[in-house]
């Protein structure tokens, strides 16, 4: 048995009310990330000596692969140690110039690419340089947990437009079309889908474009940072549809293909105007990205592409493992997603029920049982606006998916 007193200790010094008022209302109103909260709870009770597996934050168990990682030791020996350029040393944007052009047939200049730390503030940068206070931004759901913090930052309005398991998570083109108003200033697309895995198909991109071609005034942004685990054999970025293309901004970055989540970069490729505003922005509150990072991150875009595929084979496996072992738990209702490294199960069957004298009303109930009883760390649906669902990270090793599942199994059979 053990206890949550260090967690509770900690909340109930963050509950303290001194000098509360002097946070911002923006921050105030912001909700911390449930993703990055989740890990860090498990994290701790890992340092307790709690055999927990994480199955909370999404991010690749590889190690860096090492041709990049020797070109960061050379960057540091040849004395890569001044600021950058801010949005990012030119020859790095170049690579990703290239990579764009070759992978995508995308058109972007080195000089609409604009580096960050991760694609975290490559998104926040695109969002806060575009959006005004009132401006409507389209954004299906369930929906990544920054999103919508990111808008509310900007002053935006948040239109969510939930599409659930019965449409594997995708939205229609009719859905989109209902949620558009004259306010409507962007739309953010996610695919292959956090947290979701869903990933839409060229002709599921192309209904969305014919909407969005008969609006010239919404930006398309497109986070594609899970490209690569991608197991549906090819990937159609929204960039490449020309009716769209010069309003297209275009989230990637290594931290999910090369493994690299820890080194911090990010880019947004962009319509000049945006990339400038972009750069504006960047340069007053955190310049440009490390020295060390870049230089990394363009071995990563220049050197052999077999790690990333070799990654994508080892994911596509524990998917497979994991959707089979996660159907076979009753009450768990699961699709099979086609990339990502997510599972999002709808556990709605468990509600009502309890074990002992704990009551389970909602996935974020379940999801904290799960944690304490079966030592297994997940991300409640509702942190990505859609409630009955749990996020299960199966980017870990095979032998903690069975043991995870096999604990979850467990401790779901004993509610009643
Ligand atoms: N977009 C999505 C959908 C993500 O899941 C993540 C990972 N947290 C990011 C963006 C940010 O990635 P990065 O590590 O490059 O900041
Ligand atoms: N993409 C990961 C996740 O969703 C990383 C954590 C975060 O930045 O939210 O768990």
């Amino acid at each position: 048995m053990f206890t949550l007193n260090k967690i509770h200790n900690f909340a109930a010094l963050t509950q303290n009310t001194y000098l509360m008022n002097q946070i911002s209302e923006r921050i105030q109103a912001m909700a911390q990330s449930a993703t990055l909260a989740m890990s860090q709870k498990s994290n701790e009770l890992k340092a307790q000596g709690v055999d927990v597996i994480n199955l909370s934050v999404g991010e690749p168990d590889f190690y860096t692969p090492e041709h990049i990682k020797e070109a960061a030791k050379k960057a540091i020996d040849e004395n890569c140690s001044f600021y950058t350029p801010v949005p990012g040393y030119m020859s790095l944007r170049k690579a990703i110039s290239a990579k764009l052009k070759n992978e995508n047939g995308l058109d972007y200049a080195p000089e609409q690419i604009v580096v960050g730390n991760g694609a975290k503030q490559a998104l926040c940068n695109v969002i806060l340089a575009t959006i005004n206070k009132g401006d409507e931004v389209i954004i299906p759901t369930p929906a990544w947990v920054s999103y919508v913090e990111m808008v509310k930052l900007a002053e935006g309005v948040n239109v969510l437009v939930p599409a659930d398991i019965t449409q594997d998570f995708k939205i229609s083109p009719e859905q989109l079309r209902a949620a558009i108003t004259p306010r409507t200033r962007m739309v953010l697309i996610c695919s292959p889908s956090n947290p979701t895995g869903s990933v839409y198909s060229k002709e599921e991109l192309q209904g969305l474009v014919d909407v969005l071609k008969d609006c010239p005034d919404i930006i398309v942004l497109a986070d594609e940072i899970y490209e690569h685990i991608n197991f549906m054999g090819s990937f159609t970025s929204l960039g490449s549809f020309p009716e769209i293309a010069e309003r297209t901004v275009i989230i990637n970055g290594v931290s999910k293909a090369y493994a690299m989540t820890g080194w911090r970069v990010g880019y947004c490729a962009a319509p000049l105007a945006i990339a400038k505003a972009v750069t504006k922005l960047q340069g007053q509150y955190t310049s440009g990205c490390s020295s060390i990072a870049q230089k990394a991150a363009e071995a990563a875009y220049t050197g052999s592409q077999e790690c990333v595929a070799e990654m994508c084979v080892a994911f596509e496996r524990r998917r497979n493992l994991v959707v089979e072992l996660a159907s076979k738990i009753p009450g768990l209702k699961v699709n099979r997603p086609q990339g990502a490294f997510y599972l999002f199960p709808e556990v709605s069957a468990y509600f009502g029920k309890k074990y002992g004298d704990r009551m389970i009303e909602t996935a974020g109930d379940l999801a904290m049982y799960l944690l304490e009883e079966a030592h297994v760390a997940t991300v409640d649906g509702a942190a990505f606006c859609l409630p009955g669902y749990i996020r299960l990270s199966y980017a870990t090793s095979d032998e903690n998916i069975r043991e995870a599942m096999r604990r979850i199994a467990e401790a779901l059979a004993k509610l009643s």
